[in-house]
């Protein structure tokens, strides 16, 4: 059986060490070649902490402590450093929320390109200027050929997070964490962004890990989801099974609040309170102090993801019986 793309098993990432709080605890889940697979939560979720174990960009005090990550069946979070540096922006490649810190000013985008290229592939100069032009074609900016002149200020906010696209596939890339890509652009941009981004994984066959906390962007563009909480994960499944039937509470609470057109101006409903602190997490299911469900053994055992049908996996105590 061909391994999958990218494996995450009982990842655990603490603050500070064996002992330290726990941002992710016990995250597991895998992502196919062809597949956006969206990883939504509110703030303090992990949902960045997730996206940054990956690539094996923590800063300190955060530190992976348990479990593993496979890239194409090969461990990587304990690979060499020497050896990451060299998948990082070649073989997996990363997109950030801001378009404009993630592109350094005072270079051409030609220049990042070439460099970038260069730096992954072996091509001369001409070759790779060639291919950056190539780039940006495919990522829709218009005339490619005269835009490598331009510095990133010369670009429109969705120009500009077109060009960071084009850099991410500069090293021709197998798998991309786009971490809230679109978070920092106009509405209608939004749109064109994620679009561009489906079609590219479909033509490409890339893997694509979209974090997001929009769960209408996960409806318009993910074929999985992961829903985080607590560091946790909270549901798992197929974009349409869990849209039209979530089976955890949280789950159900951030469908619920997706905005619908068509529908009355009376407000959406919201999840009360907030995510509990990492060094402050409630015994046993750390949504119970939120959710309108709860019952004792909630209080007491922490559930953990279970199978519920239809490839979906909740971990939650519901239709447990307990
Ligand atoms: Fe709610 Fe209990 Fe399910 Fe947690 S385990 S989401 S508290 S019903």
């Amino acid at each position: 059986m061909q391994a999958p793309l990218l494996e995450l098993r009982d990842l655990t990432v603490r603050l500070g060490g064996e002992s330290g709080p726990a941002v992710l605890d016990q995250l597991s889940f895998n992502a196919a070649p062809g597949e956006i697979l969206g990883i939504v939560g509110e703030s303090g979720a992990g949902k960045s902490v997730t996206g940054a174990a990956i690539l094996r960009v923590m800063t300190h005090p955060l530190r992976q402590t348990a479990g593993e990550i496979r890239f194409e069946g090969v461990r990587i979070d304990t690979l060499p450093e020497a050896q990451m540096q060299r998948l990082r922006g070649g073989s997996i490649a990363m997109i950030f929320q801001d378009p404009l810190t993630a592109l350094n000013p005072v270079f051409t985008i030609g220049q990042q390109l070439v460099q970038t290229i260069r730096h992954h592939l072996p091509l001369s100069a001409t070759e790779a200027r060639q291919r950056a032009a190539q780039l940006l074609r495919e990522v829709g900016i218009p005339s490619a050929e005269e835009r490598l002149s331009s510095y990133p200020h010369e670009f429109s906010g969705g120009m500009r997070q077109r060009v960071v696209i084009a850099l991410a596939l500069a090293g021709e890339p197998r798998l991309i964490v786009a971490d809230e890509p679109t978070t920092a652009l106009d509405v209608s941009i939004q749109a064109q962004i994620i679009a561009l981004l489906v079609a590219l994984t479909r033509k490409r066959g890339m893997g694509v890990i979209l974090i997001t906390h929009d769960m209408g962007v996960i409806a318009e563009a993910a074929d999985r989801v992961a829903v985080l909480y607590a560091g946790r994960l909270a549901e798992l499944g197929s974009v349409a099974e869990v849209l039209r039937r979530p089976r955890h509470p949280y789950a159900q609470g951030l469908i619920a609040a997706i905005p619908r057109i068509g529908a009355g101006l009376e407000m959406l409903p919201q999840i009360p309170g907030t995510m509990p602190r990492v060094d402050a997490l409630p015994t046993g299911c750390a949504f119970h102090p939120r959710c309108e469900r709860v019952m004792p053994v909630c209080r007491r055992e922490r559930p953990d993801p279970m199978p519920r049908g239809a490839g979906t996996l909740a971990a939650c105590w519901l239709e447990e019986g307990a």
